[in-house]
């Protein structure tokens, strides 16, 4: 098969591969943007693999990082753009089902693509746009399926992450699982436990935040990967909810607060969750910010005070999952009640702590709370945001 027509990301690099051929050694562009060409997606970074040892890439090319000389690669920055180069590897004497730490460099590009995961992924192209496929990546692209390269249940042992990749790839492709290769991580999900949290939870993110999720998350639960991941053991009954769900959660953040719920985690056990799985203190904030908000919402009407409270990120994610969860709510107008708030933040109100302390209000916690109330009144329009009304309202509530 031979592409004619290629998108702008790769004619770009083209003459990267053509410099290196120069130079009397094989480059392909390899990976997951050779499956996107073919699949018509959208293409963020493509890679490069190639014949040349990392130190040859540093003589071919005047600009180049040394990102990972250790597993060949070797960062090339070329018309304003940056490659990632590959020499052709093997990875051999996996230990502890985990990635290894030690690769062999090869001669050839076949037995490069015999360690990569999946056969979609498995998949070069040369300078003519002619495609290699030693699997059948092809075929199961038209089939639209996730298929080990090889024996999955030996792939697996190699590297248990790659059974959190094919319920990824399902989810972001929409593909379906190849019976052998599910049929493996069923009997292999145990081995996820030997992988670090933080690249499960990538994996974990980017299967939940795609089109796909709904069927991807019930592979997930039906292999019994979910019983490997940090606060989800014994849970699959709360969790058999997810594929039933209408639409993916489309942030990461959405997608916490959807597990939350599901789970049906009390308040006070939402940090010790967003933490087993390493997520950021940011990340944490938000989270806990969007579900408050949603229980708020489920038993009352909102005020204003709350609103201006929640901002307007938390908002709108909020009114996001509701819908996810089949509760919808009216978040236009939500949103416009928002919009429309006299103060948006504590910078919006015309007085501040200052202005109390000058107009008799001693210094502590009073200062605090009596700034509060303000706000409150501004909220509510009981009170204009300017400093004679302001002053007014204080002299009459002290
Ligand atoms: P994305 O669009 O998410 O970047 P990708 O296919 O490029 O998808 P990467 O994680 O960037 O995925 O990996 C690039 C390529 O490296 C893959 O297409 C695959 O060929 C190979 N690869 C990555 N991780 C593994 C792994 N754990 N085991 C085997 N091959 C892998
Ligand atoms: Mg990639």
């Amino acid at each position: 098969m031979k592409i004619d027509n290629l998108p702008e990301v790769f004619t770009a690099a083209l003459p990267v591969l053509k410099k290196i051929n120069e130079a009397g050694y094989e480059a392909y562009f390899v990976g997951g943007s050779v499956r996107d060409l073919l699949l018509k997606r959208h293409i963020h970074d493509v890679d490069i693999a190639t014949s040349a040892y990392p130190a040859e890439i540093k003589q071919i090319f005047e600009k180049t990082i040394d990102t990972g000389i250790k597993h060949g690669t070797v960062t090339v920055l070329y018309g304003g753009e940056s490659y990632e180069i590959t020499t052709f590897r093997t990875e051999s004497g996996y230990q502890d089902f985990r990635r290894p730490d030690h690769v062999t460099f090869v001669q050839n590009l076949s037995e490069d693509l015999k360690r990569r995961d999946f056969t979609i992924n498995a998949l070069a192209m040369n300078v003519d746009g002619n495609i290699v496929d030693h699997f059948d990546g092809l075929g199961d692209l038209d089939k639209r399926l996730i298929r080990a390269v090889g024996k999955a249940e030996n792939r697996f042992h190699e590297d248990a992450l790659r059974m959190m990749r094919a319920v990824r790839f399902m989810s972001q492709l929409q593909f379906t699982l190849e019976p052998e290769t599910e049929q493996a991580i069923s009997d292999n999900h145990e081995l996820l436990s030997k992988i670090s949290v933080e690249r499960i939870r990538d994996e974990f993110v980017k299967m939940g935040i795609a089109p796909g999720s709904q069927k991807a998350f019930q592979i997930f639960l039906d292999t019994g990967l979910s019983e490997e991941v940090p606060g989800f053991k014994g849970k699959k009954e709360n969790l058999a909810l997810y594929p039933q769900l209408n639409f993916s959660p489309t942030t990461e953040a959405n997608l916490w607060a959807l597990m939350i719920i599901l789970l049906k985690l009390p308040n006070e056990k939402i940090a010790h969750f967003m933490r087993i799985w390493k997520n950021s203190n940011a990340m944490e904030r938000q989270v806990a910010d969007i579900v408050g908000f949603f229980d708020l919402i489920s038993s009352r009407a909102p005020n204003n005070y709350d609103l201006y409270k929640a901002g307007l990120r938390t908002i709108v994610s909020t009114i996001d999952l509701a819908n996810i969860l089949g509760q919808p709510i009216n978040g236009r107008a939500l949103v416009d009640r928002y919009e429309a708030l006299p103060i948006k933040d504590s910078h919006d109100l015309v007085v501040d702590g200052h202005f109390l302390l000058k107009n008799g209000i001693p210094a502590g916690p009073r200062v605090g709370l009596l700034l509060e109330e303000i706000k409150k009144a501004v909220l509510e329009g009981i009170v204009s945001n300017n400093e004679e009304a302001i002053t007014e309202y204080i002299a009459l509530n002290n």
